[in-house]
């Protein structure tokens, strides 16, 4: 068989521990025999930021704005006990949160489903999508616990040094606590530009949810920007994708999803897509199958797995023991990314080659072949837990079969 040639280099960022390993399998086993592999690599290994002082990551977040498409590996967010364990010069930032900063972009989280596995909700035949608006509110806050007897107010102090005051509390009869937070009319057009455009992408409806009866003012502007550039720039694109925006209240959306078959992409403010997202992934069975793509306003794609380093098994595979760690949501982060820069390039088979690997992973774990985190949740008879190694062959054995 011929090896499908690539035009574009993707971006690669490779990463840490478990991970890291399993990324290196991937590509030795699934990838380069049928791909003539172009990347452009960026080792963002906790080692080599440290090494670079951070500069890698930031040299990748550039050259994924340069050439649209990327595909990362998980990574190591320092904390204190990786300063030791790497001696660290400094503890570096999570670099997701780098990237995302350059590329402005907006995170989707999407379930894979597999047959054997039933989400916790039974009705939820197809994955719910999850953007979350990474940017500010109860993430950037400012706050005070208050002593009886203040008086605490909102000062807002313009360009000309005239100051605009409201009352939040009297705090006359008791200590109390008091919050600020913010933000900013451009992150909100952003996120909401994003998210039109990957439902576009991928021929889904958008739902947006906020308490704007509420919060008159705060939430209500996240209302009000988001119904003005549906209508000025994508209202007649979805009506010609035959898909469709629908903004309704918070409380109402958690009910209708819950009685939902899936199949949307789920807008929410930061703090609801912190807490829906790890809601929505739990309900779906495993960590391990949570996909998640970056996307840029201006329609830039970093794809990556939802998961961490799996340092746990990691431990374990130094120590010489064979692991089971899924590589699922790794391999779709790949095929994403791979059929992306097809689509882009206009290379038919690159984007073939994307759905003949899933089509392969999906069928293994159908076939009863699946790594330990999914054999406690198949409902499957004839299932077999396997090695990541042993799970890769078995993908290998059905792309060529
Ligand atoms: P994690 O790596 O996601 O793993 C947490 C646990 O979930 C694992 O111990 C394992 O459970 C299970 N799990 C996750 N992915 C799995 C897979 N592919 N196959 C099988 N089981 C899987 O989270 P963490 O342990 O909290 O974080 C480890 C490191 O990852 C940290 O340094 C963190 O900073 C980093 N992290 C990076 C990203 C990213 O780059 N996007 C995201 C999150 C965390 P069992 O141990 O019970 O088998
Ligand atoms: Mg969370």
């Amino acid at each position: 068989m011929d090896k499908i040639m690539m035009k574009t280099p993707l971006v690669e960022m490779d990463g840490d521990e478990m991970t890291r390993v399993i990324w290196k399998m991937i590509k030795d086993m699934l990838l380069t025999p049928y791909i003539d592999l172009k990347t452009e690599y960026y080792d963002l290994g906790l080692k080599n930021r440290n090494d670079t002082d951070d500069q890698v990551t930031v040299d990748s977040a550039n050259a994924a704005k340069k050439y649209g498409v990327a595909v990362k590996c998980a990574t190591i967010t320092p904390n204190a006990a990786r300063m030791t364990e790497y001696d660290l010069k400094e503890m570096w930032k999570s670099p997701n949160g780098t990237i995302r900063a350059i590329l402005d972009g907006t995170v989707f989280r999407a379930p894979l489903i597999v047959k054997g596995i039933t989400p916790y909700i039974p009705t939820w035949t197809k994955p719910i999508t999850i953007a979350r608006h990474a940017y500010g509110d109860v993430y950037k806050n400012t706050e005070m616990q208050v002593p009886k007897g203040s008086k605490c107010e909102l000062v807002c102090t313009d360009e000309n040094g005239n100051e605009t005051r409201s009352e939040i509390y009297d705090f006359k009869d008791s200590a109390g606590i008091i919050q600020g937070m913010h933000n900013k009319d451009e992150s909100i057009a952003s996120f909401a530009r994003s998210c039109f455009n990957y439902a576009l992408d991928t021929k889904q409806t958008v739902w947006f949810a906020t308490k704007d009866t509420i919060s008159k003012k705060y939430d209500h502007r996240f209302k009000d920007i988001f119904a003005e550039i549906f209508e000025n720039e994508y209202k007649a694109k979805f009506d010609e994708a035959g898909i469709e925006y629908f903004y309704t209240l918070i409380d109402d959306a958690v009910a209708r999803v819950v009685r939902s078959e899936g199949g949307f992409i789920w807008a929410c403010k930061n703090y609801d897509g912190d807490v829906m997202s790890d809601m929505v992934a739990t309900a779906y069975g495993s960590l391990a199958m949570m996909t998640s793509v970056l996307v840029s306003p201006d329609g830039k794609y970093e794809y990556e797995a939802a998961h961490g380093t799996v340092q746990r098994h990691y431990y374990k595979y130094l120590k010489g023991e064979s692991t089971s760690t899924n590589p699922v949501a790794t391999i779709f982060a790949w095929t994403g990314a791979l059929r992306k820069r097809g689509e882009l390039d206009g290379i038919k088979e690159l984007s073939d080659f994307a759905g003949r690997l899933e089509s392969a992973t999906v069928r293994t774990i159908e076939d009863g072949i699946m790594t330990g985190d999914l054999a406690l949740l198949s409902k499957l008879e004839n299932k077999k837990k396997v090695d990541t190694e042993t799970f890769l062959s078995e993908i290998k054995a059905r792309i060529e079969g």
